[in-house]
């Protein structure tokens, strides 16, 4: 935080948040609302204890949701409970029950998906693109994102139906594309992705034809 001191008081002229987004959105709501109001405070401990203040205010109603939150699924298995809990506030968490010992241990998430993927998590499953649950030796981690096996083989036809050609490199020394034109069931090696190897000429020259 930037602040301009002035004899009489700080005016906060600028924010940047080293933290979340969620928490960077609950400072940027503080900073407005100071601004919008003009609080006046008259030193850097009065600025935090009102920021500590307007926090607290704040996180009051998220924090009391999570008291009565809804468990969605829960799984027991031989030694804890695995549960997955929403709030009203929207918030989701994860919570873990030792069969043994009682002890409880919560974490919490702003999105469905980073809960639903901590739960997964939990229980040795791993969450795909679209949103299935299936085990994490089943999930494919090979690209960007991971894709479950029905995913994977959407993706291969997918590429077996996009048509290809095979066109010249630029540059001397290299040699220049045959014109072969194909889809992907043509092309054997993706291995390294683009640019393929061309089944004619057995050059890696062979692109998508992007329309
Ligand atoms: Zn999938
Ligand atoms: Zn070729």
């Amino acid at each position: 935080m930037t602040t301009d001191q002035t004899p009489s008081r700080y005016q906060v002229i600028d924010y940047k948040s080293v933290v979340d987004g969620k928490i960077e959105q609950r400072f940027a709501h503080i900073r407005d609302g100071i601004a919008d109001h003009t609080i006046t405070v008259t030193s850097e401990i009065d600025a935090r204890d009102l920021i500590a203040k307007l926090s607290a205010w704040l996180d009051a109603p998220r924090l009391a949701a999570r008291e009565t939150a809804d468990a969605v699924e829960w799984v027991t298995e031989v030694d804890e409970t695995v549960m997955l809990l929403h709030t009203s506030a929207g918030e989701w968490g994860v919570r873990c029950v030792d069969r043994g010992t009682g002890h409880v241990d919560t974490n919490w998430f702003t999105t469905e998906r980073d809960g639903r993927g901590h739960y997964a998590d939990l229980r040795g499953k791993a969450i795909c693109i679209c949103g299935a649950e299936v085990d994490e030796d089943e999930i494919d981690r090979s690209g960007d994102e991971p894709q479950c096996p029905k995913c994977v083989a959407a993706a291969v036809e997918a590429f077996k139906a996009t048509k290809f050609t095979c066109v010249p490199l630029d540059g001397p020394g290299y040699p220049g594309g045959c014109g072969w034109v194909g889809t992907g069931a043509d092309i054997t090696d993706t291995s390294d992705g683009e640019p393929f190897m061309c089944p004619a000429c057995d050059h890696l020259t062979v692109e998508e034809i992007r329309q």
